[in-house]
């Protein structure tokens, strides 16, 4: 029997059973593995529908003016605190989205097996190539020298310990794994818990808090202004990334005990401990607008969030957001004025082409 399935605008006709059949055999996990692409019918919708809004919010480097961060760069208005935070930026981005990127192409991706998980992950690897191509336009706009950025994965002992943290974390899975083993469950959940919600959920917020403080004071707004449109992309990743934990767990409810909530909260409290040495490593000395011991507080605060949006206890109850101009332009619900013409460019850009049903 034929019925019609309606996504966004569209309309398709399939066959009933044959759909319903399809449908059961996908799973986040362990589900029917193909090589061809069957989007359809969609069992995971927010999965298509977040693949859209990325693209929807496609920007390019390119699109930014860079003259007044670098004549900022190269005058004396700017103290020297301010310019390594921009090169702690720069330095510890242009790890941490080659990691990030290279986690979704080689593990998560990989594992997951309906198609429309790969789509959005397909898209997401995408935008971690297009910031690690806004950190490459940064320094050539300014003229940093690309080995003094390289050296500093290396030599920056807090930028260090951030990357060890989520490559164990991502290392652990590149061997055959049998994921009908709870204890490998397990380590992809953990992986996409690391990943999504204390690195670029948590780990990625105390730079983006002290760029945009720099930017608010009108230091540096071009920069200013690809930390926001990357900002806007980590939001999207966060809630991909927390949507296929929230989905894999109700698959395999097995491995939600008590132990593994905990162990889940204790990686968190590490990778906040983490990000505190960062910031007082960006921060050795407090400049307007810019104390350590807020951004610390900051942190708890995102963390938090983090925690409570995955279904765990949060570790500092009642804990203020310290920069609630902040909470105006990184919530996601508040933002869209922020981005209305960027956004409406490509959506017009993209509906020329393809005609209005490309829009969901
Ligand atoms: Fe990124
Ligand atoms: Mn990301």
């Amino acid at each position: 029997m034929d019925k019609t399935y309606n996504i966004g605008p569209r309309a398709f006709v399939l066959d009933q059973d044959k759909a319903e059949d399809a449908y059961s055999a996908k799973k986040i996990i362990n589900g029917r593995k193909t090589m061809t692409f069957n989007l359809l019918p969609l069992k995971y919708e927010w999965a298509y529908n977040l693949y859209k809004k990325m693209k929807a919010n496609h920007w390019e480097p390119e699109d930014i003016q860079m003259q007044k961060d670098v004549e900022q760069w190269r005058s004396s208005s700017i103290s020297q605190n301010e310019r390594w935070i921009i090169m702690m930026g720069i330095g510890y981005f242009s790890a941490a989205e080659g990691i990030v990127g290279d986690n979704i192409q080689h593990v998560v991706r990989e594992l997951v097996t309906a198609p429309e998980l790969k789509l959005v992950l397909g898209r997401h690897a995408h935008e971690e190539n297009i910031h690690a191509d806004s950190l490459l336009y940064m320094i050539s706009s300014l003229g940093i020298n690309p080995h003094e950025c390289e050296a500093m994965f290396e030599q920056i002992p807090t930028i260090v310990r951030k990357n060890e943290f989520v490559t164990r974390v991502s290392h652990k899975l590149r061997r055959d794994l049998d994921l009908t083993q709870p204890e490998n469950k397990k380590l992809l959940a953990q992986n996409i818990f690391v990943f999504g919600q204390v690195m670029e959920g948590t780990q990625f917020y105390g730079l983006f808090g002290m760029i945009l403080s720099l930017a608010r004071q009108n230091k540096f707004p071009g920069i200013g202004q690809m930390f926001q449109y990357t900002l806007r992309d980590e939001s999207n990743h966060i809630e991909v990334f927390r949507n296929l934990f929230m989905d894999l767990i109700d698959e395999n409810p097995e491995i939600w005990t008590t132990e593994f909530r905990q162990e889940l909260v204790e990686i968190m409290k590490e990778g906040i401990a983490l990000e505190k040495e960062f910031i007082r490593d960006c921060l050795p000395v407090s400049t307007v607008g810019l104390s350590a011991q807020d951004f610390e507080q900051y942190i708890d605060y995102i963390a938090d969030r983090r925690l409570d949006d995955c279904g765990l206890p949060v570790l500092n109850p009642g804990v203020q957001n310290p920069f609630p101009w902040l909470a105006e332009v990184i919530d996601v619900k508040k933002e869209s004025n922020f981005f209305e013409t960027k956004v409406t460019d490509y959506q017009k850009a993209s509906a020329l082409v393809v005609g209005n049903d490309d829009e969901l």
